[in-house]
């Protein structure tokens, strides 16, 4: 690694990618690090069952990445990226012959609730109203000043309650609750936590205002433009190449690391002040998952025909049984009727699989660390609301929380969202400071999902990372 620039990158995930290429059109000589063999981080699509079956193996849906502020402005399009929205973005299986829809209005989704509709309505009309200046500013924190201080507050004064809590005080029967709690769940923090209402309002406004679409062909579509877009700005990628050291990066005025803090602490070694050592080590890792893809014989029969109509499920039945899954996995038990994030990209997306046949991506939370083979569980759980499922299925792959991080070295004991997310780390991420990217090394910035706003394809971490560093260079005043 012999040679000199202005900035190096660690971790080509879409956070990295975004910081470089953040840096590299501001006229940065950029260069990123990435340890696998390919780019994309939590973006990558594989061959994971049998030829001609793409798998997302990470990310799947990003309705984060069609909103943030980062990605928006970038031109992923004119780079190959084609947005598949599915008729509805999402349902929720609450009883084998019934799933409640989230649906791209409001209003329809309130007409498909029931007596909960009017409640659904309340929470999400005027959240959905402000559109982008409200969405901007919860992925936008500390980054911009806030567009939309009424209809901020209005939001956070439910957003920051339970979904627990949110679903007794304003739905009447099943059928809110269950699709808040799914939402919610996202979280991975139990349901009774504060806050967990925020995480699934940003999704279902998320979803009423720009969709839950996928990346035609899968998710490597979005690491693959930001590689073609950093490329066109400038700047280079170098893969396989793990750094174990800051030590061995060539000499550059900024090093950006997407990775978690304990992966910095490691490769910082001496380099880290004591006290800065101190505050990463504090800094809290959540559940695993355990995830499941499969090379299918046909669709996924659906006992509720309307399932069909989104490319993301929610398998997890009524709010209390979604509560329970959660909660077993942050308390280290496992749950045998798991509640699951599933994707359908090929009822979407028929360049995900050979004519007649589809894929179908799906994982749960477990323990943080777990080794318990999830297999049978997670299948009796989708038996349940699609009778004949098994009989589909020609291959499947499984990935625990070790697999998980022998993938992405971020994944640490199969967290996929870079660090615990509850409302104390959502703040102090990783430490409590108004320059969260920036490390008291000199010129050593962090940009992953240990930063602020925290887990998702939306690349706002490394954008907010990389703006640090041309506002701290312009000072003349870098990190450190
Ligand atoms: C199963 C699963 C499902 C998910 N579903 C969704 C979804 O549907 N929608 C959504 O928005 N998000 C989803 N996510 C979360 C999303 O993928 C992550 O939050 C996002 O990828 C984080 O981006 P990042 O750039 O911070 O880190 P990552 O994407 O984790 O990238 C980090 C990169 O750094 C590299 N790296 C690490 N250490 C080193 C080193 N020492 N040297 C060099 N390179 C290194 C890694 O190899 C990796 O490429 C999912 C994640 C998983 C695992």
């Amino acid at each position: 690694m012999g040679e000199s620039w202005d900035a190096v990158v660690v971790g080509a995930g879409p956070n990295g990618l975004v910081a470089a290429l953040t840096l590299a059109r501001a006229g940065w000589r950029v260069v990123v690090y990435e340890a696998n063999q390919h780019p994309g981080g939590g973006t990558r699509t594989e061959e994971l069952t049998l030829p001609g079956f793409a798998h997302d193996v990470c990310s799947a849906i990003h309705p984060l990445g069609l909103a943030s502020p980062a990605l928006r402005d970038l031109g992923l399009e004119s780079a190959g990226v084609t947005w598949i929205q599915p008729d509805a973005p999402l349902a929720h299986t609450l009883r084998p012959e019934r799933a409640v829809m989230l649906e791209r209005s409001v209003s329809a989704t309130a007409a498909g609730l029931g007596v909960d509709g009017k409640a659904w309505t309340r929470l999400f009309g005027s959240a959905v109203a402000a559109g982008f200046s409200l969405t901007d500013s919860i992925l936008a924190p500390l980054a911009r000043p806030v567009a939309h201080p009424i209809s901020l507050a209005r939001f956070a004064r439910n957003a920051v309650r339970s979904a627990e809590s949110i679903s007794r005080t304003s739905f009447c029967s099943e059928e809110g609750p269950a699709l808040l709690a799914g939402l919610s769940a996202h979280s991975v923090l139990p349901l009774s936590a504060a806050a967990t209402a925020g995480v699934g309002m940003l999704l279902g406004t998320l979803g009423h205002s720009v969709g839950w679409p996928m990346a035609q062909g899968g998710s490597q579509a979005i690491a693959d433009a930001l590689v073609t877009l950093l490329i066109q700005a400038g700047g280079e990628l170098r893969c396989a190449q793990r750094v174990t050291s800051l030590q061995q990066l060539p000499p550059a005025r900024a090093v950006l690391c997407d990775v978690t803090p304990v992966q910095l602490i490691a490769m910082a070694g001496d380099q880290m002040p004591a006290r800065y050592r101190r505050s990463l080590q504090k800094f809290r890792y959540g559940p695993g998952v355990f995830k499941l893809d499969w090379a299918l014989d046909g669709p996924v029969p659906w006992q509720d025909p309307q399932v069909a109509r989104a490319a993301t499920v929610h398998i997890g039945g009524t709010l209390d049984e979604v509560r329970e899954s959660e909660l077993a996995a942050t308390q280290g038990r496992i749950s045998e009727r798991p509640f699951l994030l599933a994707a359908q990209q090929s009822l979407f997306d028929p360049s995900r699989a050979p004519a007649g046949k589809h894929t179908l991506w799906a994982y749960c939370h477990v323990p943080h660390g777990s080794e318990i083979d999830m297999t049978s569980r997670i299948e009796a759980q989708i038996e349940r609301f699609a009778p004949g499922f098994r009989d589909l299925i020609l291959e499947r792959h499984s990935m625990g929380p070790a697999a998980m991080q022998a993938h992405n070295a971020n994944y640490i004991g199969g967290d996929i969202t870079g660090g615990v997310t509850d409302l104390r780390q959502f703040v102090a991420r990783p430490v409590a400071s108004v320059h969260p990217w920036a490390t008291p090394m000199k010129g050593v910035y962090l940009c992953s999902s240990s930063t602020p706003p925290g887990g998702g394809v939306h690349g706002m971490c490394g954008s907010a990372a990389a703006h640090s560093v041309l506002r701290h260079a312009a000072k003349g005043q870098l990190a450190g």
